[in-house]
C-alpha cells in the first residue's frame, strides 16, 4: 500500500520552513573550516551563556523526567519577569513551541500576522490548518497598519501575531499601540524575542487584557538557543489550558536548570547584551559608512540593512563565500534587504571586510 494515500490532503500546499543551519552544516557546505565562520544570521548572544549555565547542566540529573508542572522554572521566570505570577508563565520548547501550543488551544479559521514577520506564526497556523492573513506594515518604515490590522481582525481573524521589537524589520511597538490592538475582538500575542535589547514591554498590560499572550525566550539574550527554552505571559486561566495541552516534557531537565541558571546570572549576561547593543551602533556606523548599506533604527540585537546598487541576494551570497553569515528573505517586501546580527566586535570587523571586498569584486 502506497504511504501517499494516507496523507493529509493538504500536505503538498505545506511550504517547509528554512530555518538557519548550524555552523558545522554550513562550514562543510561552504567549504571553510568552523573557527572562520561568522555567524551573523541567527540573532544568537555570541558571547554564549555564562560558566554557571554549564554547571547547571553538568550537575543535573539526566537520567529523571523533567517536571511536567514547571514549577520552579515558572517560579524564577515570574521573578524575573516581576509583574505576573508563576501561574501566569507557561515554559516552552523555545518561543516557537508555544506558538504552537496557542494555536492548538484556540483554531481559529484564520489569524492575522502583521509582515514582515518572523516566519513561524505562517508555517505554524498552516500546518495546524489555520489560514495566515497577512497584514503588511507600512512600506517607507516598517511601521504598524493599525487600521489594515482593524480590517482583518474584523474580517474574522482570531489572533493577531505582533512582534516588538520586530524581527526582521527592528522596530519596537509603542505601548499605546499594543493596547488599542488588545482592544479588538481577538487574541494578541506579543512577541518580545528581542525585549532585552530595548523596547517597551507589554507585561504590565496583562493586568487589564485577558486576550493578551506574550512570548518570550532564553534564545536571544540568555545564550542558549541551542538548548530551546521560551516561555508565554497570559491570563492565569490561559495558561492552565496552555499547561494542560502541552506535552508533558516539553522543557527537558537541561533546558530547565540552564534557563535558572541563566536568570540567576542575568548580571552577567547583561553584560554581554549590553555589549552587543554598542556593538550593534559600531555595526550601523562602518557599514553606513559605506554608502550603499542604509541601516533601519533597530531595538533588537540585528539590523535590518537596505542595499542599495546591487542585488540584495547577491550580497548574502558573496558574505557567504567568505564565511560572514548574514540573513536574506526571498520575498517580495524584504528583496532589497538583508539581516545582520549583532555580535563581537570582532565579527564586525569581518563583516566590514568582507563587505568592502564585495566592492571590488
Ligand atoms: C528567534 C525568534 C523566536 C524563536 O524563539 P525560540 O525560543 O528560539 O523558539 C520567536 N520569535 C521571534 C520573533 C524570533 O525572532
Amino acid at each position: 500500500m502506497d504511504y501517499r494515500r494516507f496523507l493529509r490532503e493538504d500536505i503538498d500546499a505545506l511550504e517547509e520552513y528554512a530555518p538557519v543551519k548550524p555552523l558545522d552544516v554550513l562550514a562543510e557546505e561552504i567549504g571553510l573550516p568552523v573557527g572562520q565562520l561568522v555567524k551573523l544570521d541567527a540573532n544568537e548572544n555570541l558571547y554564549g551563556a555564562p560558566a554557571a549555565v554549564y554547571d547547571a547542566i553538568a550537575d543535573a540529573d539526566l537520567h529523571i523526567y523533567p517536571d511536567p508542572g514547571q514549577t520552579h522554572l515558572r517560579e524564577a521566570i515570574a521573578d524575573y519577569v516581576g509583574c505576573v505570577t508563576p501561574e501566569q508563565v507557561v515554559g516552552g520548547t523555545g518561543a516557537d513551541d508555544l506558538i504552537d501550543l496557542v494555536l492548538r488551544l484556540t483554531l481559529p479559521e484564520k489569524v492575522a500576522v502583521v509582515t514582515p514577520a518572523f516566519g513561524m506564526y505562517s508555517f505554524l497556523a498552516k500546518i495546524n490548518r489555520v489560514q495566515p492573513i497577512e497584514v503588511p506594515r507600512r512600506p517607507a518604515d516598517f511601521s504598524l497598519d493599525i487600521d489594515a490590522l482593524r480590517a482583518a481582525v474584523d474580517d474574522g481573524a482570531r489572533i493577531v501575531f505582533l512582534t516588538s521589537p520586530n524581527n526582521p524589520t527592528g522596530n519596537a511597538l509603542p505601548l499605546e499601540q499594543v493596547r488599542a490592538v488588545c482592544e479588538m475582538d481577538a487574541l494578541v500575542i506579543i512577541d518580545e524575542a528581542y525585549i532585552e535589547f530595548g523596547g517597551e514591554s507589554a507585561a504590565p498590560l496583562l493586568a487589564e487584557f485577558s486576550n493578551l499572550v506574550i512570548l518570550r525566550t532564553f534564545s536571544k539574550w540568555a545564550g542558549i538557543a541551542g538548548l530551546r527554552v521560551g516561555y508565554a505571559l497570559c491570563d492565569p486561566g490561559f495558561a492552565k489550558l496552555m499547561m494542560a495541552i502541552k506535552q508533558p516534557y516539553n522543557v527537558n531537565v537541561a533546558a530547565d536548570v540552564a534557563a535558572r541558571a541563566a536568570i540567576e546570572h542575568r548580571a552577567e549576561i547583561a553584560e554581554t547584551v549590553r555589549a552587543l547593543i554598542a556593538e550593534r551602533g559600531r555595526m550601523v556606523r562602518l557599514v553606513s559608512e559605506l554608502g550603499w548599506l542604509h541601516p533601519l533604527p533597530s531595538d533588537a540585537n540585528f539590523v535590518l540593512f537596505k542595499v542599495e546598487a546591487r542585488p540584495a541576494k547577491l550580497v548574502a551570497k558573496g558574505l557567504r563565500q567568505q564565511g560572514v553569515l548574514v540573513r536574506y528573505y526571498d520575498r517580495p517586501d524584504l528583496a532589497n534587504y538583508i539581516r545582520i546580527s549583532a555580535g563581537r566586535p570582532e565579527d564586525t570587523d569581518r563583516l566590514v571586510t568582507a563587505l568592502k571586498k564585495l566592492e571590488t569584486a
